[in-house]
């Protein structure tokens, strides 16, 4: 199996990334962030209006290229109401459902650059005054952020530069523990994320030669959507969306393996290069999962949906808990580390 994996550069890179808010449409930062990497590296890049990152590196053949996304925004939430209690009603950004977040951290990012403490709660969370509040509903009405702030009052909550449509981002939490695993929110699509950038590492530390020329697109719209669907150039023929395996009953997905998708909602990833990354992992001793995820679409969809004629598919890390407090474990991270350099360096399978 592959050399290219560094647990503890890898590790920490990860940590940095989820400890930068991005929930979608909020990414200048954490782009920004990104940018700085590839500069370091001296990789050349574009960047698209929507803000994405573009990533070039020349392979051997430069008429047929590949294309290896990620993405770094998240859930997130925006500032819906400011109740007549001072307290925040919030909008999703990202799917997910309210019980995922009741309890968290949050900040609420103000419109000159302030950030502003809170915790997400039920408003009927205090067991001496709510009898509903265990069966209460985790939905819009009833959900709040209560802000670390001496607030009563609307204006109040006003005066602190806090608007509607300011951005909230939830904290990540992250810890890793002494049995190797990672837990936080935000993995997805964070530890792509980094994958993907010590993969850019390895190959200009190493001075690795790809047979194709390969763009790394680091997205910052999946959640909503609309990531990796633009900005693709003409000569890509195959499109890999690097982003989370689905945990849960009836799934082969786990937290110490690759997880390769052969179908999400989407319909069936393209089957001559699903296929192509399983004979690889067989072939280098790589440990994956073949799975269908039941709610999932990727970037890769994405493209094909917005009309890309390209080859797609998915894999990724096994993430539990997706879309809620995450957890995957360093395994799942080596192994996806493992295919993506297996899959860069081998060639094209093209008929
Ligand atoms: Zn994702």
């Amino acid at each position: 199996m592959s050399s290219v994996f560094k647990e503890k550069e890898t590790i920490q890179l990860l940590q940095k990334l989820v400890e930068i808010p991005s929930p979608s449409g909020y990414t200048k930062e954490i782009m920004k962030f990104m940018a700085s990497i590839l500069d370091d590296m001296q990789v050349t890049y574009t960047q698209s209006n929507k803000g994405a990152l573009i990533a070039t590196i020349e392979g051997k053949d430069t008429s047929k290229h590949r294309l290896l996304t990620a993405h770094t925004d998240t859930l997130g939430a925006m500032v819906k109401e400011i109740k007549g209690s001072g307290r925040l009603k919030l909008s999703m950004i990202g799917g997910f459902n309210w019980n995922a977040v009741e309890g968290e951290y949050c900040h609420i990012h103000t419109a000159s650059g302030k950030k502003v403490r809170g915790t997400i709660l039920m408003h009927q969370t205090t067991v001496h005054v709510y009898k509903n509040a265990g069966s209460a509903e985790r939905s819009v009405e009833n959900i709040e952020v209560r802000l670390d702030e001496k607030v009563t009052k609307a204006d109040e909550t006003r005066a602190l530069g806090i608007e509607v449509g300011d951005f909230v981002s939830f904290d990540p939490r992250f810890e890793q523990t002494d049995s190797g695993f990672i837990k936080s929110r935000h993995l997805d699509d964070k530890a792509s994320t980094a994958l993907l950038l010590q993969l850019i590492a390895s190959i200009k530390e190493n001075d690795l030669k790809l047979p194709n020329t390969t763009h790394f697109y680091i997205s910052n719209n999946e959640e909503i959507g609309y990531g990796g669907n633009s900005n693709i150039p003409a000569e890509v023929v195959e499109y890999i969306a690097v982003d989370m395996g689905a945990i849960g009953d009836g799934q082969t997905s786990d937290e110490y393996t690759v997880s390769i998708c052969a179908k999400d909602s989407s319909g069936p990833y393209h089957y001559d290069l699903t296929r192509h990354l399983v004979d690889l992992a067989k072939q280098q001793g790589i440990e994956y999962k073949l799975d269908i995820y039941p709610y999932y679409g990727s970037d890769a969809s994405a493209a094909i949906r917005a009309g890309f004629d390209v080859k797609h598919a998915l894999f990724g890390p096994g993430i539990e808990a997706s879309h809620a407090y995450e957890r995957t474990h360093i395994d799942s991270l080596k192994h996806t580390a493992a295919l993506l350099e297996a899959y860069v360096l081998s060639p094209m399978e093209t008929e």
